[in-house]
């Protein structure tokens, strides 16, 4: 039955109701083909089989008795830095080591509470700091996507690569994922799947691992936008363990799938449009804007002048605040301790052994931006250029209730082209970091295929709290576009 891993969410959740199949039989399709396929592709850092069919067995129990909750006997994959209580959780990093959370990050135990199965945890950029998943201790994550006609690994993108590659492989029904530049929508975008990243304060950041906490969020990874609006209704809501977590209750995002978008303003910004930005991108998002057009929206032209200064002002408010986050770890409380007679020489060894390259640039980047003589010239002048941006967008939103960008610069590049350049990979940012900064949903979805036969995405921002809109502008998209197109090997 091994066809039951390329079901979407919702089929799956429609075949568990209608008894087609139980939770157990679903769950050992998915470990078989995790079994086959996770080698390879390096997508999982940690598979809980034996969680997974109690998980499975105790849902096929709530099913018999009529208690099944809106995700019940459902296998998802979760990314390694969501904490779960009695399960290794690293968030890629050879610091956190061997740590097993004594406690559940709300986002996690709201899919726990609502029946969903646990398949395992998700390799991530250490940190969730990358673009390609290859700052994670456990080495890169593969594609299951190639380039026509080569044989070379892909990026699945990053820093959630796992969680892309496990929903595009079909090694889970959906997972979870975190975005504080575009880690959710770059992924999704590269891997042809959907992927949203809500407003700040959405969903609850307690037990997530901390990169830069103003702007992460957590979100799902999915193949379609209605199995989207299923798992964001779930992981979202308030939580008095985090302080910036909205007290606000939860719509439910289904409703918003199929409802018209007949007269919702659209806006295109030009700004978006870069020097270099391959010719195929910008012909999809004239598609994109077609379908829109199509779909009865009007199409408006709008100005966010201070774009350009987005990814600049992002790579010193995320390390500066990742420097501050991870100070914590010093081998004194938990994970990865180095060897030192002295309590500085632990630190240092510590520090030095457990952290990769890629988190020592960002602490050090951090910490000259926060200094002393550096504060003012970097660190406050880039949030005044964070003021901005939202600014910008609050113009933008008097006049249209949604924006249509591009996901990525690029379609996806092979593992190892951009990893001893450090500004090209930031680059991959350059359309998504604007909504964390502003704090705004974005939604990526995949749009077409480039000339290589590599999936592209669109991007939508809506207004603060209106994922609704999103949901229903993405789902008229997603018809239009008609993107059936699966990663060869694995087709
Ligand atoms: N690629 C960006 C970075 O490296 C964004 C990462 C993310 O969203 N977690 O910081």
């Amino acid at each position: 039955m091994s066809d039951l891993t390329r079901l979407t969410l919702r089929s799956a959740l429609d075949g568990l109701a209608n008894k087609d199949f139980s939770s157990v039989e679903l769950t050992e399709a998915f470990i078989s083909r995790i079994d086959a396929v996770n080698p390879q592709l390096n997508a999982y850092v940690l598979t809980t089989p034996e969680r997974a069919l109690d998980d499975a067995r105790a849902s096929d129990a709530r099913r018999a008795a009529g208690t099944a909750g809106p995700l019940d006997g459902a296998p998802i994959g979760v990314k390694d830095l969501f904490c779960t209580d009695g399960v290794r959780t690293t968030a890629g990093s050879k610091i956190l080591g061997t740590f097993v959370p004594p406690y559940e990050s709300t986002v996690t135990s709201h899919l726990w509470r609502d029946g969903a199965v646990m398949l395992g945890k998700l390799n991530m950029d250490e940190f969730a700091m990358g673009s390609s998943n290859e700052t994670s201790a456990f080495g890169p994550v593969v594609s299951p996507w190639r380039a026509r006609g080569s044989n070379r690994n892909l990026t699945p993108g990053g820093s959630s690569g796992g969680s892309a590659s496990a929903v595009s492989a079909d090694l889970c029904l959906a997972a979870t994922a975190s975005d504080t530049g575009g880690s959710i929508r770059q992924p999704a975008s590269f891997t042809g799947t959907v992927g949203i990243k809500p407003t700040y304060g959405l969903c609850s950041r307690f037990g997530m691992v901390a990169f830069a906490s103003s702007l992460d969020q957590a979100g799902p990874i999915t193949r379609t936008v209605a199995d989207a609006a299923l798992m964001l209704t779930s992981m979202a809501g308030h939580d008095p363990k985090d302080s910036t977590s909205l007290a606000l209750p939860v719509p439910d995002f289904s409703q918003f799938i199929g409802k018209s978008v007949k007269g919702l303003r659209i806006g295109v910004p030009e700004e978006y449009r870069i020097d270099g930005m391959p010719e195929e991108i910008a012909r999809l998002w004239d598609d994109g804007v077609e379908w829109l057009r199509a779909a009865g929206c009007e199409i408006k032209s709008v100005r966010l002048p201070h774009t350009r200064y987005a990814l600049p002002a992002y790579y010193i408010i995320a390390p500066a605040e990742a420097s501050s986050n991870l100070a914590r770890y010093d081998g004194m409380r938990f994970g990865y301790r180095g060897e030192g007679t002295a309590l500085t020489d632990v630190y240092e060894t510590t520090r030095a052994e457990g952290f990769g390259p890629e988190v020592k640039r960002r602490i050090l980047i951090g910490t000259y931006v926060l200094s002393a003589g550096y504060y003012d010239a970097y660190y406050l002048k880039a949030l005044k250029v964070r003021a901005r941006i939202a600014e910008d967008f609050s113009k933008a939103f008097e006049e249209v209730d949604a924006i249509l960008t591009p996901t990525t610069p690029s379609a996806a590049f092979p593992l190892g082209e951009k990893q001893d350049d450090p500004v090209a990979m930031y680059l991959n940012d350059v359309f998504t970091v604007t909504t964390n900064l502003a704090g705004l949903p974005g939604l990526s979805i995949p749009a077409g295929l480039d000339s290589q036969g590599l999936p592209l995405g669109l991007q939508l921002i809506g207004r603060a709290l209106d994922e609704g809109s999103l949901f229903s502008l993405a789902a008229a998209m997603e018809q239009a576009a008609g993107f059936t197109a699966r990663p060869e090997p694995w087709a």
